[in-house]
């Protein structure tokens, strides 16, 4: 099967196309395309299955091969235009080519499911019309005679714009309304109804109005307002420092892009996890709110379905939205707001396997339109992008309030290691102080807990010395099984000490502890203290992580203990301390970008301090305190680190110096996925392109996950496009034992 390049079919020469039939168990056939019928992908279709009728939506255009002779035909076109634009249907083809994956999966991810399906069609309702009102007299002799009607005809001359839903004009209006319709009284109208997802009105939106800018933010805005005037605008990445006011400059923008009648997309890394950016958005277009679209992952079908129409009609003018949003089909795009670029969380973790902020950055040339990337510490691609001229650069150095960057302090825990001798300390002696310290002068505290990665490294509690890979420079994965430590990026393999080789302590061992384990220490050294924890057990219940913000705010709570669920965009001027628990513990994950998650993550909670009147404090505690992420977090230097941290990019020729891949089979039998990818990996030896690096197979860090083997090749080229290509064909000249997922991860973010 090949596709087309062109997939729209009906220019003569005989096509099929893939259909996927709507309801829940997702089938996908290929049919026939009737001489003179043109469909595109994205079209709806009705065909025959089995014996019935059922409808679906193309998914692509394919050219027949010789055994589909007699395939069965598409009936009917539902409706000639395709539900996709053609932007987005060339972003589908984009992303399909780039990522390596089938149209179908994307035009799966372009049409959620409830706006493919015919089950979810706009809900609607009956509507009485007052079309003219009789004369007192006419009324009056109705009141004797028909009071039913004669009630109906006063509500209706008093409801707004003489109309009103049926329904609400009380039972047994029926008998009555069709009496005076066929008097000529009144009118019956079918109107559609939105299912408001924002109806139960949970936050009550108060309006805010723009604040005046400052120097800097006046610059980055007009330097955003220029964009909008170009013919092909050059995306912009807004670096600023947390508190800097980027949120401001987001929002004066859009309000001139709405000006000029056109629409914006905002994208944030999570809904659930960034409630204040999306409230910010909320409260300043209060005014247009139902202009507003919010995309969060808990619509139900119908909502989405009405949410996406609306968005499609052009109704909707502001869509905020994680990830996915970047699908909505808004016309008239204006502006594309990417927040928290760095994030990796914009990466899908299932196929199709797209990065959001790259896709935003296509879909905005496609477009035409501007964009502007936004991040106090911007992944080291779009920092490399500046750099190399292919994108714009603006600044915001200084806190918007004119309060200076909260004062880092690094603890170095293997002297209170020492100190206690023996196991490692979860709370120094200098955070302890500090958080007593606030709790008498009743300010809050935040401590941060790092759960990214596993403890699956090997660190001295005494030296805090890390196992390396010589090779590679990351930590060396340790594999309990076989007690070998391995490189996970260059197949390196070293046997575990029996002590520290730099300071001979037998003491090294596997380190890590929970949230909950912190709270209740924190109890213990801080009895008086109100405690609450955010992390994904404590949040399990809907709206607990609001509540439990909203009692931050509101001071109920003194300390608020949590991991990566906080370190995004909270802003709570009360909050003073911020303590760094194990700032370490990403830092020796089996991943290049190791360091970089870490300086950012320790800079983005580092920026939650000090963001009111008061002055903010960081206590940071680590084993190394001199890695250079610490240190550079230290003094708030994104320059220092990313000019260090590309050095070492550049060397083992690591992005954004070229692209990394991982290429994955995964199986209940251990010894077929690792076989499986043992044929792929000599097949991909053969011819293999002298661009690529060809990493070998290995266990995956996480050798089993939901009950399956894992294991896992990586894959480095200075070309995107030539690496897919090579995978992609030797995938397709392999058939692969049914047991057996193989999963191609191009620009992947996770190595796990
Ligand atoms: P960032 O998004 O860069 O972290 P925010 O937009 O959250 O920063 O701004 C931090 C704080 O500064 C917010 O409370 C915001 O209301 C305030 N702020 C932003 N711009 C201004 C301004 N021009 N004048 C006064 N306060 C501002
Ligand atoms: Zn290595």
């Amino acid at each position: 099967m090949r596709l087309g390049r062109d997939w729209r079919a009906g220019h003569g020469e005989a096509v099929n196309v893939r259909v996927l039939i709507d309801g829940p168990s997702e089938l996908v056939f290929d049919y026939a395309v009737p001489a003179g019928m043109s469909v595109r992908a994205g079209c709806r279709v009705r065909v025959p299955l089995r014996r019935k009728h059922a409808t679906g939506t193309v998914l692509a255009v394919v050219e027949p091969a010789q055994a589909d002779f007699g395939l069965r035909e598409v009936e009917a076109l539902i409706d000639p235009e395709p539900l996709v634009t053609p932007a987005l249907l060339r972003m589908g083809e984009w992303i399909a080519g780039y990522y390596g994956c089938g149209i179908e999966t994307v035009i799966r991810s372009l049409l959620p499911e409830a706006v493919r399906s015919e089950e979810n069609s706009a809900k609607t309702r009956r509507v009485a019309v007052l079309v003219k009102s009789p004369d007192a007299e006419a009324m009056e002799k109705l009141a004797r005679r028909a009071p039913r009607q004669h009630v109906i005809l006063s509500i209706l001359n008093h409801a707004p714009e003489n109309r009103m839903a049926v329904t609400e004009l009380g039972e047994g209006a029926n008998a009555a309304l069709k009496a005076l319709e066929k008097s000529g009284l009144v009118r019956i109208e079918t109107e559609e109804v939105r299912r408001d997802p924002e109806a139960e009105g949970l936050d009550e939106v108060v309006g805010s109005s723009p604040l005046q800018l400052n120097e800097g933010q006046q610059a980055a805005l007009e330097a955003i307002l220029q964009s909008l005037e170009t013919e092909t605008p050059m995306p912009i990445l807004l670096l600023g420092v947390t508190g800097s006011g980027k949120t401001e400059v987001y929002l004066q923008a859009a309000q001139a892009v709405l000006d000029r009648g056109k629409t914006v997309l905002v994208l944030v890394p999570e809904i659930s996890l960034t409630p204040q950016t999306v409230r910010r958005f909320k409260s300043r277009f209060a005014a247009m709110q139902d202009k507003v679209a919010v995309l969060h992952s808990h619509l139900s079908q119908g909502e989405r379905f009405d949410e996406w129409h609306r968005i499609r009609k052009g109704e909707a003018r502001i869509v905020i939205g994680a990830r996915s949003a970047v699908f909505a089909p808004l016309p008239d795009l204006g502006l594309i707001l990417v927040d928290e670029e760095h994030e990796n969380t914009y990466k899908q973790e299932s196929v199709p396997r797209y990065h959001g902020r790259d896709v935003a950055v296509l879909r905005a040339s496609f477009e035409k339109c501007a964009i502007v990337l936004g991040s106090a510490t911007p992944s080291l691609e779009s920092w490399h992008n500046t750099q190399s001229k292919k994108y714009q650069v603006v600044r915001l150095d200084q806190r918007a309030d004119g309060q200076s960057m909260p004062m880092v302090r690094v603890v170095d825990m293997r002297l209170e290691a020492a100190k206690r001798k023996g196991g490692p300390a979860m709370l120094s002696d200098k955070l302890r102080s500090a958080l007593e310290q606030r709790l008498e002068k009743g300010e809050q505290s935040i401590l941060f807990l790092n759960r990214r990665g596993f403890a699956r490294s090997l660190q001295c509690p005494q030296c805090g010395h890390v196992c390396q890979c010589p090779h590679c420079a990351v930590a060396l994965t340790y594999h309990r099984s076989d007690e070998r430590l391995v490189c996970h990026v260059c197949g390196h393999q070293a046997i575990v000490p029996r002590k520290c080789p730099e300071c001979k302590d037998p003491a090294i061992i596997l380190q890590g502890y929970g949230t909950q384990k912190v709270e209740e220490v924190l109890a213990k050294v801080l009895p008086a203290a109100k405690i609450a924890r955010i992390d994904a057990d404590a949040m399990r219940r809907k709206h607990a992580l609001r509540d439990t913000l909203n009692a931050f705010k509101s001071h109920k709570i003194d300390v608020l203990i949590g991991t990566q669920m906080i370190a995004k965009g909270l802003h709570f001027p009360n909050v003073t301390l911020v303590g760094i628990l194990n700032a370490d513990l990403g830092l020796h994950i089996p991943d290049f970008r190791a360091g970089e998650r870490t300086f950012q993550l320790i800079t983005q909670v580092a920026g939650r301090a000090g963001r009111g009147d008061l002055i903010g404090e960081v206590i940071v505690q680590t084993f190394t305190p001199h890695s250079p992420s610490i240190q550079f977090a230290r003094r708030h230097d994104f320059d220092g680190f990313s000019e260090q941290e590309m050095e070492f990019r550049r060397q083992f020729g690591f992005p954004p110096f070229g692209h990394c891949a991982v290429l994955t089979a995964r199986s209940n039998h251990e010894r077929r996925a690792e076989f499986t990818l043992q044929t792929l990996h000599l097949r991909l030896k053969e011819d293999l392109p002298s661009d690529i690096t060809l990493g070998e197979v290995l266990p995956s860090p996480l050798v089993r996950a939901h009950g399956q083997y894992r294991f896992q090749i990586t894959l480095r080229s200075r070309q995107a496009r030539p690496l897919t290509r090579h995978v992609q064909a030797v995938l397709a000249k392999t058939s692969l034992p049914e047991d057996v997922t193989v999963v191609f991860d191009m620009d992947a973010q996770s190595f796990s």
